[in-house]
């Protein structure tokens, strides 16, 4: 179906499920799923330089500088040359970012199929995370200070995102209420519609 990469960006505010939906998309398309809050977390678990660095902006609800944050995306995508494509999840989340994105994917002769952003309410959303701060223990879900700063920080930096590939005509939205296996069925129209790139 696909000459090239499918290379997909999934987009919301923090709790939309992005995560969740991501892992399906890689399974159904067989995508590399890269979550750039799981490597922080990954690197936060094991104490590293880098992991003490991001815990500074994590636990204010804040975002880790972009230079950090593309040099491990970039160490990512180099580690996995031989994939059909990618899914991007929490990532781009500035317009610094996005731009390195595409830059990134330029050497390789590749760029962003298409962005799908997850639209979920507010209310809904800071009673999503705080479920999942009860259930996982993970500390910048269990406050509802650093909750509404996560999503003061996703309305000034990274809205801003999806306005970058709407002008690139490469941006869709779907409903992010309901049950899983519906928002699912939600993403995969989307992308069954795509022309190939
Ligand atoms: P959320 O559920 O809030 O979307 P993530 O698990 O994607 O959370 O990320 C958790 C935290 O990791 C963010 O609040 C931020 O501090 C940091 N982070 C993740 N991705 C990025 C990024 N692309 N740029 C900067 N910081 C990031």
């Amino acid at each position: 179906m696909y000459n090239t990469m499918l290379n997909l960006i999934l987009f919301g505010p923090p709790g939309s499920g992005k995560g969740t939906q991501a892992q399906k998309l890689a399974e159904k398309y067989e995508l590399l799923h890269i979550s750039t809050g799981d490597l922080f977390r990954h690197e936060l678990g094991n104490n590293t330089p880098l992991g003490q660095e991001a815990r500074r902006y994590m636990d204010q609800g804040k975002l880790v500088p972009d230079e950090i944050t593309i040099g491990m995306l970039r160490n990512k995508i180099e580690a996995h040359p031989q994939v059909k494509g990618y899914i991007f999840d929490g990532f781009p989340r500035t317009i610094p970012q996005a731009e390195a994105l595409d830059k990134l994917l330029a050497e390789r002769g590749q760029s962003i199929t298409a962005l799908i952003a997850i639209d979920v309410p507010d209310e809904e959303i800071i009673q999503r995370i705080l479920l999942r701060g009860k259930e996982s223990g993970r500390s910048d879900d269990q406050d509802e200070k650093i909750i509404r700063q996560r999503i003061a920080t996703y309305r000034e930096q990274t809205l801003p995102v999806y306005n970058y590939y709407e002008n690139q005509n490469k941006a869709y939205t779907i409903n992010g209420l309901g049950l899983v296996e519906e928002i699912s069925q939600g993403l995969f129209q989307v992308i069954d519609e795509l022309s190939p790139c």
